[in-house]
């Protein structure tokens, strides 16, 4: 059975106004912004903005020239971001791998040295 996206989840609040972010980038397709508490130097949120819940979500429903689209951009911004020293990109899908907001979305972490 298909989960019902929930409308007041904190992402979908910010993609309507009604939350403020630290705006990073943004177009008509995809909105990125620090996350509140970091977990390095550079932590950037990028999301879609067509409601998905999950990276498989994402993946199964988008269109190609959407996927493309938000990966090409997240490339941008870490690029944008002197990011040149290397980066990690995570998703977390549900409840066992960590996800708290059901908005999909991929971190991007950088600026120092990562531990594993
Ligand atoms: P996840 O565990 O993958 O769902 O991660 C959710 C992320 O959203 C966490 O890293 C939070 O710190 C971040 N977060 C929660 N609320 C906000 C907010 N209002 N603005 C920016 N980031 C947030």
């Amino acid at each position: 059975m298909k989960t019902i996206y929930d409308e007041q989840n904190i992402f979908a609040k910010i993609l309507r106004g009604e939350l403020s972010c630290k705006k990073i980038y943004e177009d008509d397709k995809v909105l990125a912004f620090e996350d509140i508490a970091p977990q390095a130097p550079i932590h950037i949120l990028i999301i879609p903005k067509n409601k998905y819940i999950s990276f498989e979500e994402f993946v199964s429903e988008a269109d190609n020239n959407e996927i493309t689209h938000f990966f090409k951009i997240i490339a941008k911004i870490a690029n944008d971001n002197n990011l040149e020293n290397g980066y990690r990109l995570i998703t977390n899908k549900g409840y066992n791998g960590g996800q708290i907001v059901p908005h999909f979305h991929v971190h991007l972490l950088g600026g120092k040295k990562l531990s594993l």
